[in-house]
């Protein structure tokens, strides 16, 4: 589903984008080959829905942290020695009130996991390898979906040409 503006707002069942596009909440921008039946008609399953009106969605709302998505996010890479992660570090440990929020959460290796533990990074002689943020649009659909439909990447490339 994308906002009236184009942006990937999130992923919604094909009978919920049906009914946006019967309600003329949305409009239909790509379909699928199958359609839905009833009595009275026949609708082809949206792939890409676009919202005909703008609506203001909170940044933290927009892309859910998922093991999933962060792990595709840091390419399934410890942010601290590059060897292949394993679990998840808090920057700022929760223990000292650190959120689980994208900017203080990495993909790292048990072995810098156990040798962080709650310190702070400041600390520990660990540097991260990136600095972190919620992943690029393309990174999170794929992950929330598994398998991305092709028609939906043009829409994903056109927003990650504009700046967030
Ligand atoms: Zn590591």
């Amino acid at each position: 589903m994308l906002n009236a503006t184009y942006e990937p707002l999130s992923v919604v069942s094909s009978r919920r984008a049906v009914i946006l596009v019967l309600e003329q909440k949305a409009l239909l921008e790509t379909a699928t080959d199958r359609v839905f039946r009833s009595e009275r008609m026949t609708v082809k399953e949206p792939s890409v829905v676009r919202l005909t009106r703008y609506v203001r969605m909170p940044q933290t709302h927009r892309r859910n942290l998922s093991r999933r998505a962060l792990f595709a996010r840091d390419d399934h890479t410890c942010q601290y020695c590059g060897k292949v992660a394993d679990s998840i570090d808090h920057i700022m440990p929760r223990s000292r009130g650190g959120l689980h929020v994208w900017e203080n959460v990495v993909a790292a290796c048990r072995r810098c996991n156990m040798l962080k533990r709650d310190r702070l990074l400041s600390d520990t002689t660990m540097k991260l390898r990136s600095t972190p943020g919620p992943p690029r649009p393309s990174v999170w659909f794929r992950a929330a979906v598994g398998r991305m439909p092709d028609d939906w990447i043009p829409y994903l490339e056109m927003a990650e040409r504009r700046p967030a």
